[in-house]
C-alpha cells in the first residue's frame, strides 16, 4: 500500500537519507530499528507527508504523494495517515474525547458521527471511564492510548509510530504492543513503528535496520 523509492534528504549540507527503498503491504506491521541519528524519524516524517524528500518518490496506492502541494498534503495526511509519537502531544485544555475528535472535526466529518466513533475507540482501548478527563489527569499509558485513538479517528490506512513506547514502563509498553496487533486484526491497517524496544521489534512481521541514512 506504500512504496518509497530512492528517498533522499538533506538538512543543509547534512545528507541524512541516502536513498531509501521501502514497501509496506496493507495490514503489515513493520519495525524500524537503528542507532540514534540514523534518519529514522526523518524517514517516517517523509513517508507520513509531514516533510518532503529532496529526491525520490513516495506512493500510497497509486498516488504519488510527494508531488502534492501543502494543502493537498495536509488533506491527504488527515484522511489516510495516523501518527503516534513518543510524547503524546495531546492538547491539555481539551478532554480525552475532544482530543480524539479534533482530527475528525478538522476533516469536516459530521460532529455526531465523529463523537460516536471516538467513544467506541476509547471504549475499545479501555478508556470509557476517562473520556471527560483532561490529559494531565491520565496516567502515561492512558495518555498514549488516547493518542492512539486520536490516530485512528479518520480510519487511516497506515499508522506511523515514532518510539511510541519510549516514554512508557515495560507493562504499559507491552499493552500498547498488544493493542497495535489487535487493531491490525480488526482494521487491517499497516503499521510502521520506529522502536528501541526489542520485544516490539521481534513481534512485528518484519524488522528493517537503518544505519547512516540507509536501510541495510
Ligand atoms: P533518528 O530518528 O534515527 O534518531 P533523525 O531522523 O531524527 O534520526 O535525524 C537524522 C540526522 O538528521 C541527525 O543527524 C539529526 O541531527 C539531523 N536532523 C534531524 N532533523 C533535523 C532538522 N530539522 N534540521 C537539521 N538537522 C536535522
Ligand atoms: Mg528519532
Amino acid at each position: 500500500m506504500l512504496t518509497a523509492t530512492n528517498i533522499q534528504k538533506y538538512y543543509g549540507d547534512l545528507w541524512v537519507l541516502k536513498g531509501v527503498d521501502l514497501e509496506i503491504k496493507q495490514g503489515e506491521i513493520a519495525s524500524i530499528v537503528g542507532p540514534s541519528g540514523s534518519g529514522k524519524s526523518t524517514l517516517l516524517h517523509i513517508l507520513g507527508t509531514l516533510d518532503k524528500p529532496d529526491k525520490g518518490e513516495v506512493r500510497v496506492g497509486n498516488q504519488r504523494i510527494n508531488f502534492l502541494n501543502e494543502k493537498q498534503m495536509a488533506a491527504f495526511r488527515n484522511k489516510h495517515v495516523g501518527f503516534v509519537f513518543q510524547f503524546h502531544h495531546l492538547l491539555p485544555e481539551f478532554t480525552a474525547l475532544e482530543n480524539v475528535c479534533i482530527p475528525g472535526w478538522m476533516a469536516g466529518r459530521r460532529k455526531s458521527d465523529v463523537e460516536q466513533y471516538a467513544l467506541s475507540l476509547l471504549q475499545m482501548l479501555g478508556l470509557e471511564k476517562r473520556v471527560d478527563n483532561k490529559p494531565n489527569a491520565l496516567s502515561g499509558g492512558e495518555q498514549q492510548r488516547v493518542a492512539v485513538a486520536r490516530a485512528l479517528i479518520n480510519r487511516p490506512n497506515i499508522i506511523f509510530a515514532d518510539e511510541p513506547t519510549g516514554n512508557l514502563d515495560s507493562a504499559n509498553a507491552h499493552e500498547l504492543h498488544q493493542l497495535f496487533f489487535s487493531l491490525r486484526q480488526q482494521f487491517n491497517q499497516s503499521f510502521l513503528i520506529v522502536t528501541h524496544n526489542e520485544d516490539l521489534a521481534q513481534m512485528s512481521d518484519r524488522i528493517l535496520h537503518m544505519k547512516d541514512g540507509k536501510i541495510v
